[in-house]
Formats: C-alpha cells, sequence, structure tokens
C-alpha cells in the first residue's frame, strides 16, 4: 500500500484527503515512480476547484514531480529501475508512488536533485516557452512579467536578466519586489493600479513589446493597455479567476495587438519538445544562470496547506511537497 492525497468532490483545500491505496503497477510504455520529491503549483488549484475538469474523481491531483525508476513495463527502453528521472506535466503526482508513461520523464543529470527538479520542471519550462517560443525577446527589449516572486515569476525574472531583457517585475508587496530584484527584475511595481501610467513613465511613453500576465481576470485589460501597438499578450494563467467577455475590438483600439492563450501542455505534446525544454533548463541550472528557489517545503500529508498558501499569495518561489 502507498500514501496519496486524492479529491473526492471539486471544492476548497479541505477536499483533499491522505488515503491509502494498493500499489500500481507499471503498463504498456510505463514506469512505476518512486517519488521522492513533487511539485505544488497554481494548476492544482484550477484542477480542485473544477475550473479545469478532471478525467474522473476520485483523483489524484498535481502535475510535477521526480524520483527514481522502481520497474519498468512491457515496451520501455532506455529506462532501468534505479535511474532517477521527473516530469513537468502528468496528472497524478501527488503520492508516493505513480504510474507514468515513459516518454514523459526525463533522465535527471547527477547534479539536479530530487527539490529542484519537482520545483523547477514544470515552471522552468514554462519560463522557456514563454521566453523562447511564445516570443523570442531580444536584448534590450523591456517585458512586463505580473506574479513577479511567484515559481515561475523568479525563474522568469532570471531567465530573461540572462538574455539580456529588462523586466519590469508586477507584484503585491514591497517584500516580494525586493525578491524580484534580486533574481533579475530591473523595476518593480507594486499593486496593480493605475498600471499602464506606470509602464508609460518607466519606458518613456513606448510601452512594451510583450506582457506575460498569470493573473488573468483582475489584470487582463490594465496588461493590454501597457502594450505597444502591434504588441503581443501572453495570458498564460488565471490566478485572480478566468478572463471572460474578451471582444477582438478590445485589441483592435489599443493598436492592432496580439493576443495568445498558451499552455505547457500543447507546446511539450511531442517529445523532442519536452527533451529540448528539459535540456535548456538543466543547462541554464547547470551553468548557475538559474538558481531555483523552494520557498515553502510541506509533507505530502500537508498538500491541503500548500495549496491554501499558495492560492493566498502567501508564497514566494516554487513549493513541493516531500513524501
Ligand atoms: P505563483 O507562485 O506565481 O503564485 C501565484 C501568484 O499570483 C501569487 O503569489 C500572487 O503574487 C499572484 N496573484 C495575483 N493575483 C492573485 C489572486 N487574486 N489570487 C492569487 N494569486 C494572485 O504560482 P505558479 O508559479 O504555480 O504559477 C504562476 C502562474 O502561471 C499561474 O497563474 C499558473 O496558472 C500559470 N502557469 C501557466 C502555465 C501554462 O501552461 N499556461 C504553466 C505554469 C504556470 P502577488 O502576491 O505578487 O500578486
Amino acid at each position: 500500500m502507498y500514501r496519496a492525497v486524492r479529491i473526492h468532490d471539486y471544492g476548497g483545500p479541505e477536499v483533499l484527503t491522505l488515503d491509502m491505496l494498493p500499489d500500481p503497477v507499471p503498463g504498456r510504455g510505463e514506469i512505476l515512480l518512486r517519488q521522492e520529491a513533487i511539485g505544488v503549483n497554481f494548476i492544482d488549484i484550477y484542477f480542485r476547484k473544477g475550473i479545469y475538469k478532471l478525467p474522473s474523481l476520485p483523483a489524484v491531483p498535481g502535475m510535477e514531480g521526480a524520483g527514481v525508476v522502481e520497474a519498468v513495463g512491457a515496451d520501455v527502453t532506455g529506462l532501468a529501475p534505479g535511474d532517477r528521472v521527473a516530469y513537468p506535466s502528468a496528472l497524478g503526482s501527488y503520492a508516493e508512488l505513480r504510474t507514468i508513461a515513459a516518454d514523459r520523464v526525463v533522465t535527471l543529470p547527477p547534479d539536479i536533485g530530487f527539490d529542484t527538479a519537482a520545483a523547477a520542471m514544470l515552471r522552468g519550462l514554462t519560463v522557456h516557452m514563454l521566453l523562447q517560443e511564445v516570443y523570442q525577446a531580444k536584448a534590450g527589449e523591456t517585458i512586463l512579467v505580473h506574479a513577479a516572486a511567484g515559481g515561475v515569476g523568479l525563474l522568469m525574472c532570471q531567465w530573461a536578466r540572462h538574455l539580456g531583457l529588462r523586466v519590469i517585475g508586477v507584484v503585491s508587496s514591497e517584500d516580494k519586489g525586493e525578491l524580484a530584484r534580486q533574481n533579475g527584475a530591473a523595476e518593480i511595481l507594486v499593486g496593480h493600479d493605475n498600471l499602464a501610467a506606470r509602464v508609460r513613465k518607466l519606458t518613456d511613453g513606448a510601452m512594451v513589446p510583450v506582457v506575460y500576465d498569470s493573473v488573468g481576470k483582475e489584470t487582463f485589460v490594465a496588461s493590454l493597455d501597457c502594450l505597444a501597438p502591434r504588441g503581443l499578450m501572453v495570458s498564460y494563467g488565471n490566478a485572480s479567476g478566468e478572463v471572460t467577455g474578451i471582444s477582438a475590438g478590445m485589441l483592435a483600439t489599443r493598436g492592432s495587438l496580439y493576443l495568445t492563450r498558451p499552455t505547457l501542455a500543447t507546446y511539450i505534446a511531442q517529445r523532442p519538445a519536452l527533451l529540448k525544454g528539459a535540456a535548456a533548463l538543466f543547462d541554464m541550472i547547470g551553468q548557475g544562470a538559474l538558481a531555483v528557489r523552494i520557498g515553502q517545503r510541506f509533507a505530502l500529508a500537508e498538500a491541503a496547506a500548500a495549496q491554501q498558501a499558495l492560492e493566498a499569495r502567501a508564497t514566494t518561489g516554487s513549493t513541493i511537497l516531500v513524501p
């Protein structure tokens, strides 16, 4: 038997319960993984609340984890018991043990620990997607980054600095601002009020070519107002609620803007893309350009408290569970 956190009904953090389940057996093309560290991400909250639907209930939430291969199923090549692996996006990670498709995991370099991997796979590959694929920002450009002291945010600030970009980070407190600055943000805006006016001042009226908005409902329109003509609005999260009621005209009247709503799952759906993103992330960590900050560490049984803290904006950097 093994311990897993499960959701029996959609709702608040209290719906997360610790259950004992019979050991899983890897099927064809799958591995059995003993998890050493598990990432807690905002998407876990969307699934728990039912904003994103789970395939069935009860379900084990969580997308990200790292651990040791315990057994391999039929037709699995290139992986063996004892191998250290991690994955960024496969539902069912809040557990000591899990099965997972072998082509959804990557082998960990020896210098990357399980905790770091569980804190950086989903968030780091998201940053790779946002900065290298969704919009290829060029050195010297100024970008606007919401939730700059969060899990994705701190990695984004560092990666962007490495690329020679000037980051304007938006946060909710001076302390978070200081942290984002230490991680590479050149300018900090505290709070969402009068965003466009403050960005205009910081850019001498030019505004920015791209906004990375993970806050959603509360900031969407203000973010559009921060863009230069023909700028790109990257709406990639709903921390404050889902964005609704958008019209094409909103893009027209603000200067022929572009809008995209990317998901990591789409960008890494093909295995070569997953491997490319992971290689870039491991390289950035290996060369010291990215320092992964684990701001919070909880026991697996405390998953509800971990999600509560993330939802309440009480976290910085990444949050992990340790089985
Ligand atoms: P974070 O650590 O960034 O936590 C969320 C942060 O959002 C908070 O700390 C808070 O920062 C800010 N925030 C602003 N308004 C609210 C609000 N009303 N309620 C809660 N938080 C708010 O989380 P993650 O790093 O896990 O994820 C960051 C975002 O990126 C999420 O929106 C997530 O869904 C998205 N994401 C999207 C992916 C994709 O594929 N599209 C992949 C990965 C992440 P502050 O207090 O400074 O305002």
